[in-house]
């Protein structure tokens, strides 16, 4: 006999959707950063433990949550960022779904401290099981916001089972941290893991600060090996860093494009990319680059899939022409006009 048709209870329904977002500590890492990216903050630390299954901390100086928002912050679609369809066919945020927080606390022990700019006290609110809010509680922070993540997957023992080791899984964090900090160089990023600290990066006031942190995040054959481009065609423009060819990797493990300031793995992007390099490589062996498209945003659509890593261009053709010239001069530059080390000497 067939079960009665019924409503989900949202505790579920945010579980479900945790399903799409929460795949791991490093989408948790991922998600919390862009909130304090979006709350315009300078600094960002984010403290690890045990690979961030354990507990995943993040705290920043933003702009805060004011102190009656802060149980709305914690509900399904909920988000101070979109209001209407023609805020969301131009999203200047990263955020726009309202549904990272609600997600991650249906599947964790997760606590929210925050202190708006101008509110006279933090506040804090911690999910207990099966999602229910306590009551928010005054607490000590400085102006901006904490999330503390722990146990994630506890009350869902067959995601958990998905995890893969503490190194494993620190890996992918780390790797969401150095995407979103190459991205960002004006502000100051610390990860620390167990209490030994990875990075500390400074906020980046110029050119050689920026390039001192693609030196510690990258490698010092990246930053030296590094043609520089900017190109700007009719609303196009492609800027960065690519790797002379003769320095290319064995892995595809250094490379990051950004459209719009979001860093996606788009197939009509890579195909661009692959193509404006494919003479110039040997066989089995992968570009590297940090490049960043800007075209107006209405042109570009990132709410393709909720992890938001694809996008959908409004004219993909004109698009993926215009990065593979760019690439395609700046590397035939790059190589002519340079004597080049023998591939041999390329770089793992
Ligand atoms: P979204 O980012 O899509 O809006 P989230 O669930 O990630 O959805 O966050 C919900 C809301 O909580 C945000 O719209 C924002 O108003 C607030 N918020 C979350 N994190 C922060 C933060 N670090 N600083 C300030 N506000 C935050
Ligand atoms: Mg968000």
């Amino acid at each position: 006999m067939s079960k009665p048709i019924r409503i989900l209870s949202s505790h579920l329904v945010n579980q479900i959707a945790a399903g799409e977002v929460v795949e791991r500590p490093a989408s948790v890492a991922k998600e919390l950063i862009e909130n304090s990216l979006d709350a315009e903050c300078t600094r960002v630390e984010i403290d690890v433990e045990r690979g961030g299954i354990k507990r995943l901390r993040v705290r920043d100086d933003g702009r805060g949550i004011p102190p009656d928002q802060l149980v709305l912050a914690l509900s399904r679609h909920a988000t101070s960022k979109v209001a209407d369809l023609s805020d969301l066919e131009a999203v200047a945020t990263l955020g726009f779904r309202g549904e990272a927080l609600p997600s991650i606390a249906s599947v964790s022990r997760l606590r929210l401290i925050s202190r708006s700019r101008d509110a006279p006290t933090a506040l804090e609110v911690t999910v207990g099981s099966d999602g229910v809010l306590e009551e928010p509680r005054p607490a000590a922070h400085p102006p901006g916001t904490s999330v503390d993540v722990q146990d994630l997957f506890y009350n869902t023992p067959a995601r958990r089972k998905f995890l893969r080791t503490e190194k494993t899984e620190f890996g992918h964090l780390e790797q969401v941290v150095r995407r979103i900090a190459l991205a960002r160089p004006e502000i100051a990023f610390q990860l620390r893991h167990d209490g030994r600290t990875l990075y500390d990066l400074p906020a980046a006031a110029d050119a050689a600060g920026q390039r001192a942190r693609l030196e510690t995040l990258l490698g010092t054959p990246f930053a030296e090996q590094a043609l520089t481009l900017d190109e700007e065609a009719v609303d196009l423009r492609l800027w960065g860093w690519v790797v002379r060819p003769a320095f290319s990797r064995s892995q595809a493990d250094q490379q990051f494009f950004y459209v719009n300031g979001r860093m996606v793995r788009d197939k009509l992007v890579s195909h661009a990319v692959r193509q404006s390099f494919s003479d110039l490589l040997h066989h089995g062996r992968h570009p590297a680059y940090v490049l960043f498209l800007e075209l107006p945003a209405r042109t570009v659509d990132c709410n393709v899939h909720p992890s938001k890593h694809e996008v959908r261009f409004r004219e993909g053709r004109q698009v993926h022409d215009f990065i593979f010239r760019v690439l395609q001069r700046r590397l035939s530059a790059g190589v002519l006009g340079e004597t080049q080390p023998s591939a041999e000497t390329a770089s793992a």
